[in-house]
């Protein structure tokens, strides 16, 4: 089961299949892994002692920075992503991101942002779009009629909780979409990365 996996001088931690999105660019749908030759699915999810045993084959201190980031939405299990990062902070001082859909308040009925306070260093959230039509249209959310509101809510708690807080969207939505979304990360002050569709 590969619940570790590193790209380039980063270590991943792949700690769910689950998620409550089904974006039309999900790796999930027609791959196994990503930049990797070993499958990003999951037997069952791996439990929290499974998780820290792997983390203690690596050096920890040797990468530049540890991600949440799987086949999934890290944050549908905060609390395992909450014992984690509260062990690793313990054992290096290598920084930590999580890649997330920004939905986990959502998902869990709580304040998930003030949860990861002095846990996280960095958060990259998925914008996806700059409208609530277009987010549902890539993004597929179980939430139709709440997620874009609430991933914007979390993105602003988060910037009160998180040092570093990026937005991204994927180069498949097109340029003007690209362009909007830029407008948008602007007024909420949070700088937007472009991904490449892998
Ligand atoms: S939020 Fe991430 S894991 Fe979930 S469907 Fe979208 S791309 Fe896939």
């Amino acid at each position: 089961m590969n619940i570790i996996y590193t790209i380039k001088n980063s270590l991943y931690i792949n700690i769910t299949n689950k998620c409550c999105c089904n974006c039309t660019f999900c790796l999930r749908n027609d791959n196994n892994g990503i930049n990797y030759n070993e499958s990003l699915w999951l037997e069952r999810e791996p439990t929290i002692e499974e998780i820290l045993s792997k983390l203690k084959e690596y050096d920890l201190n040797s990468y530049d920075e540890i991600v949440f980031c799987g086949f999934g939405e890290p944050l549908m299990r905060i609390d395992i992503v909450i014992e984690i990062a509260t062990w690793i902070k313990k054992h290096t001082t290598t920084s930590i991101r999580i890649n997330t859909n920004g939905l986990g308040s959502l998902i869990h009925k709580k304040d998930v942002p003030s949860m990861l306070t002095g846990l996280v260093e960095a958060i990259s959230i998925s914008l996806n779009a700059h409208n609530k039509e277009k987010y549902n249209q890539v993004t597929q959310p179980i939430y139709p009629e709440i997620a874009f509101e609430s991933m914007l809510e979390f993105a602003k708690k988060c910037k009160k909780t998180v040092p570093n807080v990026q937005f991204s969207v994927v180069d498949v939505i097109g340029e003007e979409y690209i362009k909007q979304s830029q407008l948008l990360a602007e007024k909420l002050e949070i700088p937007l990365k472009v991904r490449k569709e892998i």
